[in-house]
């Protein structure tokens, strides 16, 4: 059935209020105006960043259709759309690519103006949302929204990918590559190096897998769930220690054990004081810290400046410094076994199942769910 022009009424997950459970809805989907497109979803990981923003860590305005770590089939493209076309096999873009703001053209940032990564908007370009439940609109979350049977996205927040690929890539749409291109990209893992990740989480496990594939040596990942370190270890991870352990701060047991701090360290649990103990796990004299984790707006880090001084650094990173153009890149690195995503899901469950995902991640259990649609 052509469904191209008409409004499609499909399932969803809808989050009327911050802190409750998901619905499933029957919601109606518009069809994309001008420039933007419409996707069947295939599947969605569920991310950190999900449960965030849900819990208000992450700002969003509700109710919203949350998730933006996906793989789908364009089911109909608006008017002006040259990037995609029906059919296409896609991974929706939480980061767009315009293509003309400073971020995109610039080669040092893969921020474009256009994201809507604090929530401010949750509206497509012409202010107003395609998702409608029960008469009330609902709005988009990062650009995606990708737990609903189909979303739509502007022709910027989505990209082609190869048509072969398996439903496991939804997780180039986010977590794998966010961990992965924070060592390579952002920081810059040089061979030879150590290396410390906090937080075990599927953007963890994908920075020690970042982190072993630039040649570090040593990978000391950190977490406090040791059911996960076995999965830590094929992934890279030379050891895991877990802060409860000991009776000193984490900081000064990585310092001690390596000979003055590691050369990199990576935060990936999103809380302040882990991103402390990240950066005073550095060598003082030249250790490169990458902040990935996402804490509230109204959070801040402390330190004395002397620290940066001697030569310590502190970053961060969104989507691991990649833009649009490379997902499908990392696609057929996966595809052509250079990479490998199959590792980190842990659970796969149907759309009505989904707050399952959100307790499991919530519990530090497990590393990725994927809703298969
Ligand atoms: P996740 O699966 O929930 O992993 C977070 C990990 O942090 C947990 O597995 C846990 O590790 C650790 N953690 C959580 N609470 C903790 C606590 N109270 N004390 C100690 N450790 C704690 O989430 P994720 O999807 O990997 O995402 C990780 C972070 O990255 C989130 O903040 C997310 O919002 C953010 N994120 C950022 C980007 C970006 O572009 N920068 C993209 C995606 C996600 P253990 O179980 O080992 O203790
Ligand atoms: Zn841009
Ligand atoms: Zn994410």
């Amino acid at each position: 059935m052509n469904t191209g022009g008409k409004v499609i009424k499909c399932r969803a997950a809808v989050s009327w209020e911050a802190h409750k459970p998901l619905c499933i809805e029957e919601i109606e989907v518009a069809p994309p105006k001008s420039h933007e497109v419409r996707i069947k979803i295939l599947a969605s990981g569920v991310c950190g960043t999900d449960t965030s923003a849900l819990s208000t860590v992450f700002h969003a305005k509700f109710p919203v259709i949350l998730g933006h770590e996906a793989v789908g089939i364009v089911e109909s493209v608006g008017e002006g759309v040259t990037r995609v076309k029906m059919g296409d096999k896609v991974i929706p873009l939480f980061i767009p690519q315009c293509g003309f703001c400073r971020g995109c053209k610039s080669p040092n940032s893969n921020l474009c103006e256009k994201a809507d990564l604090s929530g401010n908007s949750g509206l497509m370009d012409d202010e107003t949302s395609r998702f409608t439940c029960k008469g009330k609109p609902i709005y988009h979350f990062m650009c995606t929204s990708t737990f609903t049977e189909y979303t739509v996205v502007s022709e910027i927040c989505c990209v082609k990918v190869d048509d072969r690929a398996p439903n496991e890539v939804c997780l180039i749409g986010c977590g794998f590559a966010t961990g992965y291109g924070a060592a390579i990209n952002t920081a810059k893992v040089t061979s030879g190096s150590t290396c410390a990740v906090f937080g075990l989480g599927g953007v963890g496990l994908s920075t020690i897998v970042g982190c072993k594939s630039a040649g570090a040596t040593r990978i000391i990942g950190i977490g406090s769930h040791k059911d996960k370190y076995p999965k830590a270890i094929e992934l890279g991870a030379t050891e895991c220690i877990s802060p409860k352990d000991y009776e000193k701060p984490i900081q000064e047991v990585i310092c001690d054990i390596t000979n003055g701090g590691v050369d990199y360290s990576f935060e990936c649990a999103g809380r302040i004081e882990t991103m402390m103990s990240a950066f005073e796990s550095t060598y003082c004299g030249s250790g490169v810290t990458v902040v990935l984790g996402v804490t509230s707006p109204t959070d801040r880090l402390s330190f004395s400046p002397f620290m940066l001084i001697t030569g310590r650094s502190l970053k961060g990173s969104v989507f691991g410094g990649w833009t649009g153009e490379d997902v499908p890149k990392l696609v057929t690195d996966y595809m052509n076994k250079k990479i490998n995503v199959d590792h980190l899901v842990s659970k796969t469950l149907p759309l009505d199942k989904i707050n399952d995902a959100f307790d499991l991640l919530r519990s530090g259990k497990g590393v990725r769910s994927i809703v298969l649609f």
